[in-house]
Order: C-alpha cells, then structure tokens, then sequence
C-alpha cells in the first residue's frame, strides 16, 4: 500500500510512528512543510523535516517534541557571548551538525530534496521524506506589535512571540512561485491513500497546498483523501493554531477545519470522539466522517487512529 501524508512538525512525526507502526509494511511517502524554514547563523534550519526526521529515527527530544535528545547548548552559550542571536530559537550543539551539513551541500549546488535524501541516510525513518519543494519558501505573518503593522517571519510570530498577539495575516512568501520538489506530485498521483495528520491546517498543510500544482493533484488523485483533525474539543491539542486559523477566517473547531480544506479536496475526516456533534455537519458538505479518540498519547493510541483513517479511506469515496 502506498501511503502520501502531508506533514508539518511535531503533530505530523508524531501521527507518523503511530502509522508506521499499523502498517508497517506499507511504502510512505511524507511531503514536508518547509515554509517553517529559517536562516539562522548563516545556516539552513528545516524545522518540520528536521522533526519528521529525528522523530522517525530515534533522535528525536521525547518531552519537548523537537530538537536532539541527550543535547547540549555550548555553541548556543558561547553566540550569545558575542551578543549574536536571536536566543529565542533553541539550537542545541547536536542540531547545529544537521545544519551544518545541510547548508555545506546547498552551498555545493544539492537541492533541498537531495539533502534530505542525504541526511535521511544517517536516520533511516522507514519513509521517504521529501520536501514540498526545492524552492524557498517562508512564512511571514502580519502583526501589529507597539501600535505598529509589522511583518514577522512565522518562527518569530510561533517561538518569540508564543502567537500572544493576533495573526492579522499569514503569507507563504515563494509559494507561488514554488515548484513541487521532485517526486511530490509523482507521489500524489500514485497513493493508495493520502492522509493530511494532525499537523497546523494553516501554516503545516495549507503551506504545502500553497505550492502552485500539489493542492491540484491531491483534488485530482484517484486515491481517497482523509484528514484527522487537530482541533478537539473546539481547541488546538497544542501549540496555537487557533491564532493563524483565526487569520484565514475559520473557527477552531473539527468541523469548520474540515469545511476548510473542503470537499473537494477531503473525502474522509476524522473527529475526536469529544465532537461527535460535529459529524453530522461535516457529512452534509459531502465528506465522511467519523468520531474516534484522536489523543496521540503513545504510539499504540496514534496507531489506532491510524488505522481508523485507512478504514474510512477503505470506505469509500
Ligand atoms: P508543528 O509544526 O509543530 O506545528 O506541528 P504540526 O504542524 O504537525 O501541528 C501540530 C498540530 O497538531 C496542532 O494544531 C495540534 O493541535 C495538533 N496536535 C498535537 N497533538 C495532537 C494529538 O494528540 N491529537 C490531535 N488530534 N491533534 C494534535
Ligand atoms: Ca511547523
């Protein structure tokens, strides 16, 4: 069974083992947002594959849900020594090597997609990780900060600011001129399933829609599309995501994300048992859906939910 999932950071790795661990035989295919991308230190940081990466392959900070396990800051320390930051972005010395590597080969001419396949050789994910594109593209969200509009990058707005103001805006900057990476749309068009986790329908799955051609050959592949919400009990499970769904004009609830993805690109949809109501609302706009307990709480739980998105995929279009 080939497998597309379209995937953020910790949301998305974490839904991820839980898959691979129903079907561990089945051929996954992850196309990573890299619109959470920064320079930092003159370096490439590629938090969401970094995330998908390190989580797949043993790597990954269990409590914090990102960054190395068993890591350090000296690097971090001796920066801020220099006065040169920012600080608010935690790079452990472990990570800088990642990214240190990464920005060697782009530097070299590699795109992103055959650093990834090059990084990935030393984590071994079990899937086939690639990012959404070659090109960069970068977040930006508008805020008003002091009485002023300012634009800020996303990790900014997300890590800094912990989202404590209102997103007014929230602009993919690239996207349309990205191009997929290579493989992306090969891959959309020959799943079996294709599967939109519990990752930020906003700036995780919407950015990866935003590259001019993907949301297109997700709405025309032959295989079934099902999404599992993030949002339960009418709030995102964690991290902020009702502040950048309230910058696109929809409510943080598994309903009205579901209707924004809408049913021309979702065939299936997935509730927390906690909005059963919802269901009913979300089958009249044409997309199946079911209420199953959606709490990642370990991998036999998110494994479970796995398997409910592949038997409503099952169900039928
Ligand atoms: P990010 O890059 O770290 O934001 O990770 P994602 O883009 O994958 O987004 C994380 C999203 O997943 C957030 O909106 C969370 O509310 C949601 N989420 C996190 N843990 C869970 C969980 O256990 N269950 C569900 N249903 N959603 C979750
Ligand atoms: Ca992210």
């Amino acid at each position: 069974m080939r497998i597309v999932v379209l995937a953020g950071g910790i949301g998305g790795a974490r839904f991820l083992r839980g898959l691979k661990s129903a079907v561990p035989d089945a051929d996954i295919t992850v196309i990573g947002n890299t619109g959470d991308d920064i320079h930092l230190f003159g370096l490439k940081v590629c938090p969401d594959l970094d995330t998908v990466m390190y989580t797949l392959g043993g790597g990954i900070n269990e409590e914090q849900g990102w960054g190395r396990t068993d890591e350090s800051f000296t690097v971090k320390e001796e920066l801020a020594a220099y006065g040169v930051g920012p600080e608010w972005f935690g790079l452990g010395d472990r990570d800088f090597a990642t990214h240190i590597v990464r920005t060697q080969m782009i530097s070299a001419g590699y795109p992103l997609s055959a650093v990834t396949e090059a990084l990935c050789d030393r984590w071994q994910p079990g899937v086939r990780l690639l990012p959404m594109s070659d090109d960069r593209v970068e977040t930006h969200v508008a805020v008003t900060l002091d009485g002023e509009r300012r634009v800020v990058h996303f990790q900014e707005y997300w890590v800094r600011l912990r989202a404590s103001v209102d997103a007014e805006a929230v602009v993919p900057v690239g996207a349309e001129q990205a191009k997929p990476a290579p493989g992306v749309l090969e891959a959309i068009a020959a799943a079996d399933v294709i599967l939109f986790p519990p990752s930020n329908p906003v700036v995780s799955v919407g950015t990866i829609l935003a590259v001019p051609g993907i949301r297109e050959a997700v709405a025309a592949a032959p295989a079934p599309v099902v999404g599992l919400s993030p949002i339960v009990g009418g709030a995102p499970v964690r991290g902020m995501a009702d502040k950048v769904l309230a910058a696109v004009g929809v409510d943080a609830t598994a309903a009205a994300v579901a209707l924004h993805y809408g049913g021309d690109l979702l065939d299936g949809w997935l509730v927390d048992t906690a909005d059963a109501d919802a269901v009913a609302e979300v089958e009249a706009a044409g997309i199946a859906c079911r209420a199953v307990p959606l709490m990642m709480t370990d991998v036999e739980a998110t494994a479970a939910m796995a398997r409910a998105a592949l038997d409503l995929a099952g169900a039928g279009r």
